[in-house]
């Protein structure tokens, strides 16, 4: 997916940015030492901030870093995705400064994918964590069945990923993900920090109540198996996962994480039952639900226009011509990434075809 292509830039980016300046050479002393601390590397610029009301929204580093969110009740915290342990230390310490005597009750997850799932243990003291059932499952599964965010294919079945499988994300942290150094990763070092769940629900929705507040985890089914979204009916926010991305055109790689588009499809006419006006996205900012509605509608009419393109007998490279969409051309990354959502969106039409 687009999404870790655009993380490993940023990792890029990052790293470019500890490259030493060569002025610093010629500075006195003092001024060369405040150059020096300036060129240390730096922890990542993580936030807090209030989304509305009790609920709060924490962003792990710059750019598309993940985002959860928390909501602070009378009687301690519910957290959503941890995200990773060293956010996970920060956050804890964070909360206990700001919100004392208020214990993170709650961890939930999510889905299985390791950039939102990992350094839960920080919370394992005072919190039960709830994911899908289908969330254990994953966890479980071959790298094959249950691939790790960035579309890493393990190619030759040996269930581990070689450097050249890893891709996206994946491939940006895969020194950091393979911990004995081998030059693989397997499951266990992929999901390693990821402390399992002890309360798993099953069917479309799970309400978990603290402190007269409630979530409602919503099973989507999307992005992964075990996809859930989190919604929160008195603020009338929704947190979204993945896969929705406001005002822009964006990450279809994998054709739809090999899932029938009309399924991408009804998975947000389900979001859009529910009574809220603000989204906080995974990875992407925050949007409306006019925001959701209209990504709905792009993949609609991307849907139509492919599909019946395909059963005209056209190609690809054709349908990449002819297929402008322009009701969408202020969108973000609309010049760039159209022509690679159409190419997806034919794949995975040729695979499932709408009917
Ligand atoms: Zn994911």
């Amino acid at each position: 997916m687009k999404i870790t292509t655009m993380l490993a830039t940023l990792s890029g980016a990052a790293a470019c940015a500890l490259l030493p300046a060569p002025a610093a050479l010629a500075q006195p002393a003092a001024a060369a030492q405040a150059a020096q601390a300036a060129q240390r590397p730096q922890p990542p610029m993580r936030s807090i901030a209030q989304v509305r009301g009790n609920l709060y929204k924490v962003q792990s580093g710059p750019g598309v870093q993940p985002v959860t969110v928390f909501l602070v009740t009378s009687e301690g915290i519910i957290l959503a995705d941890p995200l990773n342990p060293e956010t996970a230390a920060w956050l804890k310490g964070e909360l206990a400064a700001r919100f004392p005597g208020k214990p993170v009750r709650y961890v939930l997850y999510s889905h299985y994918h390791w950039d939102h799932a990992r350094g839960g243990a920080a919370f394992a003291d005072t919190a039960k964590f709830v994911a899908h059932e289908d969330m254990p499952k994953m966890l479980a599964s071959t790298i094959k069945a249950a691939p790790p965010p960035g579309s890493s294919f393990d190619r030759d079945g040996d269930n581990r990923l070689s450097r050249t499988e890893a891709t996206g994300g994946t491939r940006a942290q895969f020194d950091r993900l393979d911990a004995d150094h081998d030059g693989y990763l397997t499951p266990q070092e992929i999901n390693g920090d990821i402390r399992p769940p002890d309360a798993l629900f099953s069917g479309d929705r799970h309400t978990v109540t603290l402190g007269g507040e409630s979530v409602v985890m919503v099973h989507t089914r999307r992005h992964t198996d075990d996809m859930v979204d989190m919604y929160f009916p008195k603020e009338k926010v929704l947190f979204v996962g993945d896969y929705v991305w406001p005002r822009q055109i964006c990450c279809a790689g994998a054709d739809f994480n090999q899932r029938p588009l009309s399924r991408w499809i009804d998975s947000l006419k389900t979001l859009e039952t529910l009574d809220f006006d603000l989204t906080v996205n995974s990875h992407w900012g925050e949007g409306t639900k006019a925001d959701l509605v209209a990504m709905r509608e792009f993949w609609e009419a991307l849907r139509d226009q492919v599909q019946a393109g395909i059963r005209a007998g056209k190609t690809l490279p054709e349908l990449q011509q002819s297929i402008k969409l322009e009701r969408y051309k202020d969108w973000q990354g609309y010049d760039r990434q159209l022509p690679a959502v159409i190419e997806a969106a034919y794949d995975n039409l040729t695979q499932y075809p709408s009917p």
